[in-house]
């Protein structure tokens, strides 16, 4: 038997049943503290354990970089592959949770910067998985190129991207249905012009919990550049701060794990549910850039009194 009749199957008993009574299966892999396993190490291609987030959301990234795999009946949807180096490190994840890589149907991404997507290509071409593009990145995606109005851009043209093949863009506020999971894309083009939030539904038993993966909300440039200079990209960093402060989000996930203080949260050593987070990690980021602002006023001021 083909897999395509079984996966037909499977979603079709999905369909019967509410999501909320499939039980879970547990993954071999998916219980080893990976807090303790990255104690000391954050590098972005320092190996990690694959770890359970909630329901059939696991974590697959390195000790320094998100990537996530949600098991659906349709197949597997991963969010983000960390550095060139991490594409072989996040596909032992998988296989170590028990999965193929080859059943990876779809890839989303949070930003188009090399040490999320730059291990995309390799995956894509390991996988055939078809990349979904954020509203706004799809560009950047098919040429490797920063934008030229990201902050960081003479920076990124350093490290260039392998082009990826983007199969879908995802518009604002709309959802990739895979199987009975729905995917919503938000435009959070805080840190990047890019920048994509994803939020979707996990049960475990009779307990559903929104996971958002929050894109990064750090407003970091290159040394000279001015956001004062860049009205447009400051209007854009604020509009997606306010979406990223109303995201659906019992669960928050960052592309930097440190930044959601996520792998305590994975270990039970802190709390994983934590309502209002993506508020206020939003708050937060907003007082660093206002912060920011206020400095190149008083720069500019100091400047011209001179
Ligand atoms: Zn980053």
């Amino acid at each position: 038997m083909s897999v395509k009749p079984v996966l037909a199957a499977l979603a079709g008993l999905a369909l019967a049943t509410p999501a909320a009574s499939q039980p879970l299966l547990p993954r071999p892999g998916a219980d080893r503290n990976i807090a303790a396993a990255c104690a000391g190490r954050d590098g972005w291609a320092d190996p990690a354990p694959p770890a359970r987030v909630f329901g059939n959301t696991y974590y697959v990234g390195t000790c320094g970089i998100t990537a996530l795999l949600v098991e659906t009946p349709a197949g597997l949807v991963l969010l983000d592959g960390g550095v060139p180096e991490a594409a072989e490190l996040v596909l032992a994840n998988v296989r170590k949770l028990g999965f193929s890589p080859r059943l990876i149907r779809w890839i989303l991404v949070s930003h188009e910067h090399y040490d999320h997507a730059g291990a995309l290509a390799e995956i894509q071409r390991q996988t055939g998985a078809r990349i979904v593009a954020g509203p706004n990145q799809a560009t950047m995606l098919r040429t490797g190129q920063p934008d030229p109005a990201d902050p960081q851009a003479p920076l990124l043209v350093k490290e260039p991207m392998l082009p990826v093949k983007v199969d879908r863009i995802q518009p604002h506020a709309s959802r990739l249905m895979v199987g009975v999971t729905g995917f919503t894309a938000w435009a959070t083009p805080t840190h990047s012009p890019g920048s994509t939030s994803w939020t979707w539904r996990e049960c475990e038993g009779a307990v559903c919990r929104t996971i958002a993966y929050a894109d990064s909300a750090s407003t970091i440039s290159v040394d000279g550049y001015r956001f004062s200079d860049n009205p447009q990209r400051v209007a854009a960093a604020r509009q997606g701060l306010s979406v990223i402060a109303g995201l659906p989000c019992d669960i928050m996930v960052t592309p930097h794990p440190a930044a959601s203080d996520l792998f305590p949260r994975l270990s039970g050593v802190k709390p994983l549910v934590q309502f209002g987070a993506c508020r206020s990690y939003a708050a937060a980021a907003t007082e660093r850039f206002e912060a920011r602002l206020a400095q190149e006023a008083a720069e500019a001021k100091k400047s011209r009194t001179k």
